[in-house]
């Protein structure tokens, strides 16, 4: 079944796109040229697709549509939120908390914030990969002007006590980002109920097209702007939309919305099963992350005596696609970062695999790998296979 027919289980680095956003994007890219700053009707036309999708992605969040933008992708999205923010607040200080435990795009903002003269604490979390709300109560002060800790981790999946944490970030008037690039249309993401003042996601994870991204931001936070130019977008983020990317990813959310409860039914029953079973037929292997507090499709496991690189390697011969660990830092041959702060040891980091399902996978293609999972470790085990 699988040689022809490739297995893809690594939806968290980025999905396939529905063909009903694609034919949205095609007929942006015939019908719907327009600049949407042009008062002329292909500009205003332009600009209606352009309002109607904030309106999509505002409701999905339960925010208004005046309280988002685009932008190219999640990357941009987190950057314009953190520089955004150190900027315009910093005249009440120059304190931020973050975790250890983000993606590079929070991560690296905050390393050169550090070297301009922010002072940044990094909170642990604990071996589930939780923050504990308390810690971010024993860290801020008044001169805290930024909270950024992400909603879901895209490495092994644990969901944040957002909500938790923003009462406490409330109660000391700073503002509250969360990077909710994984959890955007997998699980609810209520800006009212998290609490939160501004949050990212991502187009390209959600069945959308990539490099688009939105970025909410609540009614009267103040964000200096890095990007200059024709003053697109409240002039938060100038440049001619990108109305093919924007319409794209308004329809794979308007889609994901429709059915979001029937899909995080079934891909968190495909991931129980998955998890169940692989712990059957593998022996010395450890779930990572949260046991339920996690992502609906995310399943991290660490093997003794493999590696992650050798796995996905035979795997992908096999005709499945995963990835070992974090696609971000799968290329390089160190362990990754995300897995250290679990407590976990460079051993047990190097023979750790992702698997990130999507809502088009099925029970067959889950068999088909608890089939040939478990020989690909005994050979790697074996030392049978090229590292
Ligand atoms: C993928 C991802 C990003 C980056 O989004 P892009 O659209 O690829 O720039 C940011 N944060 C998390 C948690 C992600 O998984």
């Amino acid at each position: 079944m699988a040689k022809n027919n490739y297995i893809y289980f690594d939806h968290s680095a980025t999905t396939p796109v529905f063909g009903e956003v694609v034919k949205e994007i095609n007929k942006c890219f015939t019908d719907i040229y327009g600049n949407a700053s042009e008062p002329h009707t292909p500009g205003k036309r332009a600009e209606e697709m352009l309002v109607s999708s904030k309106g999509i992605v505002a409701r999905a969040l339960g925010a208004k549509p005046g309280e988002i933008i685009f932008t190219s992708g999640g990357t941009e999205s987190n950057n314009i939120a953190i520089f955004g923010i150190a900027e315009a607040y910093k005249d009440k200080g120059n304190h931020i908390i973050t975790s250890s435990i983000e993606h590079p795009s929070v991560n690296m903002p905050m390393q050169w914030l550090e070297k301009k003269g922010y002072n940044v604490t990094y909170l642990k979390v604990d071996e589930y990969g939780m923050v504990n709300p308390e810690d971010v109560r024993a860290a801020i002060n008044d001169k805290t002007i930024l909270v950024s800790i992400m909603h879901a981790n895209n490495v092994f999946g644990t969901i944040q006590p957002i909500a938790k944490i923003a009462n406490i970030v409330k109660q000391e008037n700073a503002i509250f980002h969360t990077d909710a690039v994984q959890s955007f249309c997998n699980v609810r993401t209520k800006v009212d109920e998290l609490g939160v003042d501004l949050l990212s996601s991502s187009g390209h994870k959600i069945y959308g097209p990539k490099g688009v991204g939105s970025l909410y931001i609540r009614k009267g936070v103040k964000l200096t702007p890095y990007l200059f130019g024709g003053g697109q977008q409240g002039g938060i983020r100038s440049g001619t939309e990108n109305i093919p990317g924007i319409a794209g990813m308004a329809k794979a959310t308007e889609i994901a919305q429709d059915n979001l409860i029937e899909r995080v039914v079934k891909v968190t029953y495909l991931r129980e099963y998955l998890i169940e079973k692989i712990m059957q037929r593998i022996k010395n292997i450890k779930l990572c992350g949260h046991p339920t507090k996690r992502l609906p499709a995310n399943c991290n496991f660490t093997i003794k005596n493999t590696t992650g690189h050798a796995m996905v390697a035979e795997l992908d011969k096999a005709g499945i696609a995963i990835s070992g660990g974090s696609a971000c830092s799968s290329s390089l041959l160190k362990p990754s970062e995300k897995l250290l702060a679990l407590g976990l040891s460079c051993e047990e980091a190097y023979g750790s695999i992702r698997i990130t399902l999507g809502f088009e996978n099925t029970a067959e293609e889950v068999n088909y790998f608890l089939d040939v999972f478990p020989k690909i470790v005994d050979n790697i085990r074996a030392g049978n296979s090229i590292k």
